[in-house]
């Protein structure tokens, strides 16, 4: 039997023009499944009575990624009462197919279909296959809240680990200060790439940056507090909230490009450095082992830099990612 509590309605469309100022809570369908039910994602929107600017908060297009998904959930009840000017909308769970199915993906009905990545397919397809379709769906719903600045989260993928992580293009001036403010552990200075949610929306003129927030399917309360903390300070500066801190800015260990070093065998491989080590060319990373124990391969640094993620989960595949350091290039 379902509770007393009144269930929380569908709404087609979020129009911060003409919605009334206050706190509101929505569910959104996007597209039908194969038996005709609606795929729907919740939505959170403050809108105060002064004009100001709207920041829209993104989280899980990777069904796996927890700490993302919690950190908005936890500003979509914290900041209840405190946004003071302009818009906030929170868009927590992209992806419910994949959070269902602890996967990264969005899965379909349709067996010639694989899994699908949602984060390379923007702006998407509307008569393309369901996954291209949902992205096309979820790129009409965000482009229509007409938002000025979106912090889009995520966590490593499953089995992996980041620390607090930044991916943005400094070469957008409200990206850089923005990135500032997060006061993340580190900061990838890239211009992303075709059909991430990140380079689309900035393409399309809407400043963008990615906030990697952890390791996959794992719920990091401290991780998750700096997160909000973070953001908070954009809100501040947005003018869309008090200031809550004025702590000093310390700036992210940062580079402009970053190297993968991935398994060449299958079997066990177990790290030999940590998240933020500075590690130097030639130092051993992981060794892997086969079933029985015995030493397979060695893995050295390609290159000088900063580990930036990890392979918390050992058993890796020939092609699975180890570790992936993060480095300047000048070239
Ligand atoms: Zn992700």
């Amino acid at each position: 039997m379902p509770d007393a509590t009144p269930p929380i309605k569908d709404c087609n469309n979020i129009d911060l023009a003409t919605l009334p100022m206050g706190h509101h809570q929505c569910w959104i369908p996007l597209v039908q499944n194969g038996i005709g039910n609606w795929t729907k994602v919740p939505a959170t929107i403050f809108k105060s009575r002064i004009p100001g600017p709207t920041l829209l908060i993104t989280a899980g297009i990777h069904g796996d990624e927890l700490n993302s998904v919690v950190t908005a959930q936890r500003i979509a009840r914290e900041w209840q009462g405190k946004v003071t000017s302009g818009c906030v909308v929170i868009l927590p769970l992209l992806n419910p197919n994949g959070m269902l199915r602890h996967s990264r993906h969005f899965h379909t009905a349709d067996g010639d279909l694989a899994p699908y990545n949602l984060n390379r397919g923007f702006p998407g397809n509307a008569e393309g296959t369901l996954p291209e379709r949902y992205c096309a769906a979820l790129w009409k719903l965000i482009q229509g809240i007409k938002a000025d600045y979106c912090l889009d989260l995520h966590t490593q993928t499953k089995g992996m680990a980041y620390p607090l992580f930044i991916y943005a293009d400094k070469s957008i001036p409200e990206c850089a200060s923005i990135a500032t403010l997060i006061q993340a552990d580190m900061l990838l200075d890239d211009l992303g790439q075709i059909g991430v949610f990140e380079t689309e929306m900035n393409r399309a003129g809407i400043p963008t940056l990615t906030l990697e927030i952890g390791a996959g399917k794992r719920h990091q309360p401290h991780l998750v507090t700096r997160a909000v903390e973070g953001i908070s300070r954009v809100a501040a500066h947005l003018g869309l909230m008090h200031q809550t801190t004025s702590s000093p800015l310390i700036p992210a260990q940062s580079g402009n490009a970053v190297t993968d070093v991935r398994a060449v065998k299958g079997g066990f491989a177990l790290g030999r450095v940590e998240i933020g080590d500075n590690i130097s060319a030639g130092q051993i990373l992981f060794e892997q082992f086969d079933s029985f124990g015995n030493l397979i391969e060695t893995y050295c640094a390609p290159i000088a830099g900063i580990v930036a993620s990890i392979a918390e989960d050992p058993m890796r595949e020939p092609g699975g990612l180890l570790v992936r350091i993060l480095h300047s290039d000048t070239n």
